[in-house]
């Protein structure tokens, strides 16, 4: 860690230094970089949102409910839209009441408010293994103690969290939460299997654990079809949060989550004391889209872009990157998940493909240890023809590092 200088570096809190930047993070920055083909960042391609509708809605809003949208609102959200969430979630089979969700200002915020409220420093927390970073991030913030179950192609590995709940009992450390994302997941694209989802609630069920569901991308099916979330089968012991960032734009910053009843309270007074509300007119701009717009509509045509992009970048892989590299086939979200061979070390590539134009997130940054191997691709901004000259770039610095 480096000083900047500053008299008031060394007063951070021991919980702040665990989450100061890392070098990935000057990662993520060069995805900024003007000309730079981005395979980093997991976000949605926005051309095709309505803005000309969009910007009549906001008209509307402004002139017609100013007062409202303007000002403070209920920490739980408003209940217009938590009526829309409901329709929302019954795609997955969720079956719930307006007044079972709180809106937050998306879901990092609501696995922000899980944490503080449910985690003490050292407090057990199973993650897969690979895990969205920011989720990662997030935990480490709250200086949980995170041990991870290693996913396959089929999704998380539920012995594997069985034991680790059953090593954590035997230490008297009792696990606080299992946190998954089951569809599409983040980074390595993999979904729980219908028997997995069945035998992991099962398993926490048994010994009395939380699951947390985060699930942004599971609308984001190829095929359109919905996987069924496990809250739907569980509703008392699934804690599911969701996100209107990939479905529909990230910038509005608004999700949600369905907590256990018991919870529920707390988790208000949590939001009510993190933020006082998830912002008033960007909630009402949310809730006109999803009444007032085929958005289910648009979010198949979303998601066969989404579909054709991974196939070019499927087809660019298979003719740029050498032999013994291995990947993904994606049937829904947004990243291919890359394997490169003995002796490449991912974080090295990353930065030298910075300089040949190209940028993708290294796979360490989704462990807590290990991915050196490993990278995340992302294909839903890039075009593909950019597509095609950035894969092409990488197999070429691929080669040259394999060459050593
Ligand atoms: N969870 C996962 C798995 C994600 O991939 C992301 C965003 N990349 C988030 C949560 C955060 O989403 P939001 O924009 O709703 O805060």
């Amino acid at each position: 860690m480096t000083h900047d200088g500053s008299g008031f570096f060394d007063r951070i809190s021991a919980r702040t230094a665990e989450n100061y930047p890392s070098d990935i993070h000057k990662l993520f920055a060069s995805a900024g970089i003007p000309g730079i083909i981005s395979f980093a960042g997991g976000a949605p391609h926005l051309g095709e949102l309505p803005f000309d509708e969009l910007a009549e809605w906001a008209g509307d809003i402004l002139t017609g409910q100013g007062g409202l949208a303007l000002q403070y609102s209920a920490a739980q959200g408003l209940p217009v839209l938590r009526e829309s969430i409901v329709s929302v979630m019954r795609m997955e089979g969720i079956e719930a009441e307006p007044d079972d969700v709180v809106v937050t200002a998306g879901s990092q915020l609501g696995l922000d408010l899980v944490t503080k409220t449910l985690v003490d420093p050292g407090d057990v927390i199973i993650a897969e293994a690979p895990s969205y970073a920011g989720g990662l991030g997030v935990l480490a913030s709250y200086q949980a103690d995170i041990r991870t179950a290693n996913c396959d192609a089929d999704g998380v590995i539920p012995a594997e969290v069985d034991e680790l709940i059953t090593a954590a009992e035997g230490e008297g450390k009792p696990v606080k939460f299992v946190y998954t994302i089951p569809s599409f997941q983040n980074p390595s694209n993999t979904t729980l299997t219908e028997e997995r989802r069945a035998e992991l609630v099962e398993i926490c069920r048994r010994h009395d654990v939380l699951i947390v569901e985060d699930n942004p991308y599971g609308l984001l099916s190829f095929d359109g079809v919905a996987n069924r979330a496990m809250k739907a089968d569980n509703p008392d012991g699934v804690l599911y949060l969701g996100s209107f960032s990939k479905i529909f734009g990230p910038g509005l910053r608004v999700g949600w989550m369905v907590a256990p009843r018991e919870l529920q309270d707390v988790l208000v007074v949590g939001n009510e004391i993190t933020m006082l509300n998830a912002p008033t007119f960007n909630q009402l701009l949310i809730a006109r889209y999803l009444s007032d717009f085929d958005w289910q509509g648009k979010l198949g045509q979303m998601r066969e872009l989404y579909r054709h992009k991974s196939r070019c970048m499927l087809e660019s892989l298979e003719r740029h990157m050498p032999p013994g590299t291995t990947w993904n086939e994606p049937d829904g979200g947004f990243y291919i998940w890359v394997t490169v061979p003995e002796g490449v070390n991912t974080d090295q590539l990353a930065y030298d493909c910075v300089p040949r134009g190209v940028t993708f997130v290294p796979g360490t940054a989704f462990y807590r240890a290990g991915g050196d191997r490993q990278m995340r691709l992302s294909y839903c901004l890039a075009t593909p023809d950019q597509i095609e000259t950035g894969i092409a770039a990488i197999g070429t610095v691929l080669t040259e590092h394999l060459a050593g």
